[in-house]
């Protein structure tokens, strides 16, 4: 089976009706599309939680009022081409604007599978950028997806930031170990971890414990086993996890796999994304029912991005309530209790 990046070869592959080939062609101009052998052949049927990630459908034509080309203001913190720089101590460098996989409810939508690769000449203009201030202690590699990168070109960015004495953690975001798994070879494993100066952590977005298939757990153990701790990122989705037990199926899947839950996303208002939206009460609903449930291991923050470029707040559910300096606790289980706990006799009294 091929990597199916048009509608015909969606349409040839029976993921979607011929019929409707015609319909979907004016959103694959749009928005790019890109579905690998290990995602297709996971797909059951339209409104399979994985095809809804990846299959593009009309409905993407329609923008909301709310709904923003930047949805995350991304550019109102960019200095340079390819960085984005919103709070003090870490910067995004985003080399390159592929990903393995395309997802229909992609913040970056409008960019990504579009906009160019940072040229040599703005790698090294970020680079210095980093060099030039102290505070920057983290770089994030996202795009776009960093482990599509030749090991070579991932190994050129490393040593470059390898060489600036403030920087010491690498973060990569990525979709690769799922989404096409055989990319993560042993040259790309020693691309991330360079000469061993930096602290290297990945995080994975994923969103379905389906997309944990053996390929990618294996691909998950062998960045494991190198020592790079694993992180996962999750996007809070209609139709695609929005309910306490296949969250809780996906963190616990993620925990087997030595992948650390660290961001449920709530979704972002990118255009021609409403069909995978909810309220933040519904999933702040949901985020309780994951609280006492799972091991403390499964549990995401509950994040939104500020629309506008403000940063992420955590938005999850409170467990404390604090009147007139009276406060309350929430249990996981749902009982309320005083604290500091009142003596007993004392609290009618008077
Ligand atoms: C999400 C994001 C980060 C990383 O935020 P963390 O809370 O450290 O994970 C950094 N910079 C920008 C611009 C971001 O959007
Ligand atoms: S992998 Fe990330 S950047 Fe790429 S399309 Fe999906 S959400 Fe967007």
């Amino acid at each position: 089976m091929k990597i199916l990046t048009d509608i015909q070869a969606l349409a040839d592959a029976g993921l979607i009706p011929p019929a409707a080939a015609a319909a979907l062609a004016p959103v694959a101009a749009r928005y790019a599309v890109r579905v690998t052998p290990e995602m297709a052949q996971l797909i059951d049927g339209p409104d399979d939680p994985i095809a809804r990630q990846f299959i593009p459908d009309a409905a993407e034509l329609a923008t909301t009022p709310e709904e923003r080309a930047d949805p995350i203001g991304d550019d109102v913190h960019s200095p340079l081409p390819g960085l984005i720089h919103r709070y003090p101590d870490r910067v995004l460098l985003k080399p390159i604007n592929v990903c393995p996989v395309y997802c229909r409810f992609c913040f970056r939508r409008e960019t990504v599978g579009h906009a160019p690769a940072m040229t040599p000449a703005e790698l090294d203009a970020a680079i210095a950028y980093i060099a030039d201030r102290p505070a920057i202690w983290e770089v994030i590699l996202t795009g776009g997806d960093p482990m599509m990168l030749k090991p070579a070109s991932l190994k050129r960015i490393v040593k470059g930031l390898e060489a600036i004495p403030h920087v010491q953690i690498l973060r990569l975001h990525t979709r690769v170990p799922i989404a096409d798994p055989a990319r993560v070879t042993g040259d790309l494993i020693q691309a991330i971890k360079g000469a061993g100066r930096l602290a290297p952590y990945v995080s994975i977005h994923a969103n379905h414990a389906r997309e944990l298939t053996p390929a990618a757990r294996a691909a998950a153990a062998r960045l494991a086993d190198a020592g790079i701790p694993l992180l996962a990122q999750t996007v809070l989705l209609r139709g695609v996890n929005a309910d306490v037990e296949t969250l809780a199926d996906l963190m616990r899947a993620l925990v087997s796999a030595r992948i650390r839950p660290y961001y449920l996303h709530h979704p972002d208002l990118a255009p021609g994304t409403a069909r995978f939206r909810l309220s933040i009460a519904e999933g702040q609903r949901i985020v309780a029912g994951l609280r006492g449930a799972l091991s403390g291991l499964c549990q995401p923050t509950y994040v939104l991005d500020v629309p506008g470029g403000f940063g992420k707040s955590p938005v999850g559910p409170s467990f404390v309530t604090n009147e007139d300096g009276a406060m309350q606790v929430r249990d996981p289980f749902g009982g309320e209790h005083a604290y500091p706990p009142r003596i007993a006799g004392e609290a009618d009294g008077c």
